[in-house]
Formats: structure tokens, C-alpha cells, sequence
């Protein structure tokens, strides 16, 4: 989506790092961290919402992209999370999820 500010970083149109990378998705720090160590797992492809995303295998390699990003970044003990909807604080509609640990204010 082109007015998407997640596509954008996946596309590295802000030179954004990303502390992680694969196939399905980009690992970057969350730039208003809630905890002492914050990342963003977000897929390269673009769904407004976890209730858009319906490929099953995506999800599983989402899911261990988490283990992998968390296992790089020595993150020992995290919380994940996913806010679905603008009523649960969802801000940013390109489908995330929030890696924490230490602090956790989310
Ligand atoms: P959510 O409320 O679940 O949609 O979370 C969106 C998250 O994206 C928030 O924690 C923001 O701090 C974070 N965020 C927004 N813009 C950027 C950005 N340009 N780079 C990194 N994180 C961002
Ligand atoms: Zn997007």
C-alpha cells in the first residue's frame, strides 16, 4: 500500500535498520518503546489487520520469525502481542507484532 508507513520501511524508504530479516518478514526497534527492548515483527506483504491475514503458513513463519528476532537480540524472557483494531490500540494498520521485554508497559 502505497501510504502505508510499515510498507514504506519494508520497502526501506527510511532507511530504517532492521536487527532482523527474512523471506516473510522485517524485525526493526519500535520507535517508542514500551519496554526496555522493543521490536516490531512486521510481514513484507501488506494486511490491514491480523483478521485479513488467512494464510495459515504465513502466520506460523511470523510466529517463528518472533523466536528467531528474539534469539538474535539475546532476548531471553518477552512478551508478544498483537493489537487487532482501533478499539484494542491499534494505531498502525499493517499487520505487527510487538516483541518485549524487561519494563513491559504494554
Ligand atoms: P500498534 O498500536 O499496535 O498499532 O503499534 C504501532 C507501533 O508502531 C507503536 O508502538 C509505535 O511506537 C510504532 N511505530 C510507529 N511508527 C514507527 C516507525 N516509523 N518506526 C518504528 N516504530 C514505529
Ligand atoms: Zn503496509
Amino acid at each position: 500500500m502505497t501510504d502505508c508507513i510499515f510498507c514504506k520501511i519494508v520497502n526501506g524508504e527510511f532507511g530504517t535498520e532492521f536487527v532482523y530479516e527474512n523471506e516473510y518478514a522485517v524485525v526493526f526497534k519500535d520507535i517508542n518503546p514500551k519496554a526496555d527492548k522493543h521490536l516490531l515483527v512486521v510481514p513484507r506483504k501488506h494486511f490491514d489487520s491480523l483478521k485479513e491475514l488467512d494464510d495459515e503458513f504465513l502466520l506460523g513463519k511470523l510466529m517463528m520469525t518472533v523466536k528467531e528476532a528474539a534469539k538474535v537480540c539475546e532476548m531471553k524472557s518477552y512478551r508478544t502481542v498483537i493489537n487487532t483494531g482501533k478499539d484494542a490500540g491499534q494505531e498502525v494498520f499493517h499487520l505487527h507484532i510487538h516483541v518485549m521485554e524487561g519494563n513491559i508497559r504494554l
